[in-house]
């Protein structure tokens, strides 16, 4: 990666070129690196999340054929107090109708046993078409949670590439705030603080070059003095629109090093 990003932020090679200003634009490549790197580590908990989200229709699917299992083992429970309650009616019938002296309400008990009789029958046939509902929700939960196993897997890759990404990244970075460092030791120190400002200031350009009496930073035309000024390479020159620090802008210092 780090051929990439010196791609991206290509130092000037200019061998005339004031050695402030090389030395600056040296920090400057480093600190360009560094706000990238920072870029690229400030998006990854949101690329982690998205990762993650990848999980969530399956998840929800897994929940749904449980959420639909429980419903019907209620149901079941249901189904078996039901048929206990008849059978508790069933019983105590039977003492009534052992205890009645009446043949009539002898009668109309084994009618009401037989009503309950056939009752259980039928909630006992309805409670057995629920099992079977159950095993068949059971068989959607396995494909349920194979799939989600299967994407938890892929999740964990995606994720486990990430970290490593987000390692590299912090080690590249700790790198170029160790050569930021090395380079800025070198330049004068009230330079460095101006730089500083600007770097913020301007976006992460605070050393531009001169191209055609233009400032490459605010694209304005900067005076004959300034030219002369830039050119000469005996002082640090700024535009005076802007601010920024100037080099010369030559062919050889449009070649990326
Ligand atoms: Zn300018």
């Amino acid at each position: 990666m780090n051929g990439r990003v010196d791609a991206l932020f290509p130092v000037p090679d200019n061998r005339n070129m004031l050695p402030e200003v090389e030395k600056l634009l040296v920090v400057q490549n480093r600190d360009q690196k560094i706000v990238s790197i920072e870029k690229e580590l400030a998006g990854i908990p949101l690329e982690e999340e998205d990762i993650r989200d990848k999980l969530t229709e399956d998840q929800e699917s897994v929940d749904a054929v449980k959420k639909s299992i429980q419903e019907v083992e209620i149901a079941i429970k249901n189904l078996e107090l039901d048929i206990e309650t008849r059978k508790d009616s069933i019983e105590k019938l039977k003492v009534q109708q052992f205890e009645t002296k009446k043949n009539e309400s002898y009668q109309a008990m084994g009618k009401e046993i037989e009503n309950y009789l056939s009752e259980i029958a039928e909630l006992e046939e309805q409670e057995l078409e629920l099992m079977e509902k159950v095993e068949g929700f059971q068989g959607e939960l396995g494909t349920a949670n194979e799939k989600l196993a299967e994407s938890q897997r892929a999740v964990d890759e995606d994720i486990a590439d990430l970290k490593v990404l987000q390692k590299n990244l912090e080690e590249e970075k700790a790198e170029q705030e160790k050569q930021k460092a090395e380079a800025a030791s070198a330049v004068d120190e009230d330079l460095i603080e101006v730089y500083e400002r600007l770097f913020k200031a301007k976006n992460g350009h605070a050393v531009v070059g001169l191209v055609d009496g233009t400032c490459d930073g605010c694209h304005m035309k900067v005076t004959q003095s300034t030219v002369a000024d830039v050119k000469k390479e005996q002082k640090v020159a700024h535009c005076e629109n802007c601010g920024r620090i100037l080099y010369w802008w030559t062919v050889e210092s449009d070649s990326i090093s």
